[in-house]
């Protein structure tokens, strides 16, 4: 079985091929490994690539000039060549499992015995680099030509030893588009509960790679289908069945809206990693107060508050899941606008331009236009922004001051809280182009601020 020819290897591939070739050159073998060769195989650019070897760590540190010991006790090193590193594992088996999320220890192997140490059929390939040959112990073509995540060995005891693997069978099943082999599945659902022993760190990681990839829809319906989302995210699990206005949302239930904003987040896909993160985590969070705020009457069935409760909610999750402060801001941001976009066309001219320069706008807009998508259809709100975006410059949204808070003191007014509420008066009136001098502010601030009972405070 052969997949790409040397010649067809990227830049990096061609690093990754200098690795395995002076490994060889020195009498050890050596190979690409995992995802690298899986991705191969199915005619797709790998991320990076990845080298097993007999060579021990020491032997592949002498060989290469520019190394960097990540794991030596797990016998990786990291190799430069060209402009990457390259992970250059020594084989190694595990020993015993103690607390299903390290090996108790590690000893150097066969390449059969490093393969089998591996999570998935799929990722257990091995190729030489130089024919493109692949070397495969564990069915992994076979499962790639199925489109199956399966295990190499009994997925009961893969999953006792290590309760990540769950998790990143939905990722690869996810990302992939393949269907979890039914035994697979069956034992994911039987260890579910596990999952909670994992870190939140690397929970957080792996889920951020779910619902980032290609996939997040099949992503959220795996990890349901496998009992994970009950244990990890019960707030989400608890949309479904949630029923909405069929008016506004003829996809069906809270869930199912969900569901169709996930399938349209690729299409919004950003080169910034960060970004793409926050929208993805907003997109799965901003109807999560619905079930809780669930009303029916005969005016209908309501939300009154699942914004507010929705932020609540969201915060709890991601403070849960140990996400940055600067990660949760953005998030709870863009749930807190999510439903001014229905207003934007009736507000006062000072409102929208604050609106539209929020911080992230571009995402703000991008959920709003997934809401949309993913229910009724109607752009109109979106259409609007952007062209108010088009016909506004920076300086109409960001018009310079006009007074200074020196200006205010030589009109007699204390430094305090009033000092911002005039500031931002002025600003308000200069967006709305009711005054657009220094003189004419100064008018403003007198004729509001120092005359009658709004004159309090000032001294
Ligand atoms: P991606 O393209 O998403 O990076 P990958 O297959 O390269 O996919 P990595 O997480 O980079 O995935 O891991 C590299 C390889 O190491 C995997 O292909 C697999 O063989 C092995 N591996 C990684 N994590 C585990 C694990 N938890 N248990 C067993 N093997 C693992
Ligand atoms: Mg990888």
């Amino acid at each position: 079985m052969t997949a790409a020819i040397p010649d067809s290897l990227t830049g990096m591939g061609q690093g990754a091929l200098r690795i395995v070739r002076t490994l060889r050159n020195a009498g050890h073998e050596a190979f690409f490994v995992g995802g690298c060769v899986r991705d191969l195989f199915r005619g797709e650019a790998p991320e990076d690539y990845d080298i097993v070897t007999s060579a021990r760590p020491d032997a592949v540190q002498a060989l290469f000039p520019r190394t960097y010991p990540v794991g030596v006790s797990f016998g990786v090193i990291l190799v430069n060549e060209g402009d990457h590193a390259h992970e250059v594992a020594t084989y190694r088996k595990e020993a015993e499992y103690e607390d299903g999320r390290h090996p108790s220890q590690v000893s150097f192997a066969t390449a059969k015995e490093d393969v089998y140490r591996r999570d998935f059929t799929i990722n257990g390939l091995l190729m030489d680099p130089e024919t493109g040959e692949i070397v495969d112990y564990v069915g992994g073509v076979a499962d790639i030509e199925r489109r199956v995540i399966r295990t190499i060995g009994n997925p009961e005891e893969r999953f006792a030893e290590d309760h990540l693997r769950m998790l990143r069978a939905v990722r690869f099943a996810a990302n992939l588009g393949f269907l979890i082999d039914t035994e697979t599945l069956g034992a994911i659902k039987r260890h579910s509960a596990d999952i909670a022993r994992v870190s939140a760190e690397r929970v957080r990681e792996e889920m951020t790679r779910i619902l980032t990839g290609p996939g997040p829809r099949q992503g959220l319906e795996w990890l349901q289908a496998t009992g994970l989302l009950s244990q990890l995210l019960p707030e989400i699990e608890a949309m479904r069945g949630v029923s909405q206005p069929p008016q506004f949302h003829p996809e069906g239930d809270v869930w199912e809206h969900t569901l169709s904003i996930l399938a349209l987040l690729p299409q919004e896909r950003r080169p910034d990693t960060e970004a793409n993160g926050r929208l993805a985590w907003a997109a799965l969070l901003h109807d999560v107060g619905k079930p809780a705020t669930r009303t029916e009457s005969e005016t209908g069935v309501h939300f009154y508050g699942h914004v507010k409760k929705g932020a609540e909610i969201a915060a709890a999750i991601m403070r849960r899941l140990k996400f940055s402060k600067a990660d949760q801001d953005v998030v709870l941001a863009l749930l807190e606008n999510h439903m001014r976009f229905m207003h934007v066309q009736d507000m006062r001219p000072n409102t929208v331009k604050k609106f539209l320069r929020m911080p992230d706008f571009d995402l703000h807009l991008a959920l709003h236009r997934l809401d949309c998508l993913g229910s009724h259809g109607h752009l109109d709100n979106d259409v609007f922004c952007r062209g108010k975006l088009k016909e506004l410059t920076t300086e109409d949204l960001h018009p310079p001051r006009l007074l200074t808070g020196h200006d205010l003191q030589a009109l007699g007014f204390q430094p305090g809280p009033l000092f911002r509420e005039i500031l931002s008066t002025i600003e308000d009136a200069q967006l709305n182009g009711e005054i657009a001098t220094a003189k004419e502010a100064r008018q403003l601030v007198i004729s509001r601020f120092l005359s009658g009972s709004a004159a309090d405070g000032h001294e």
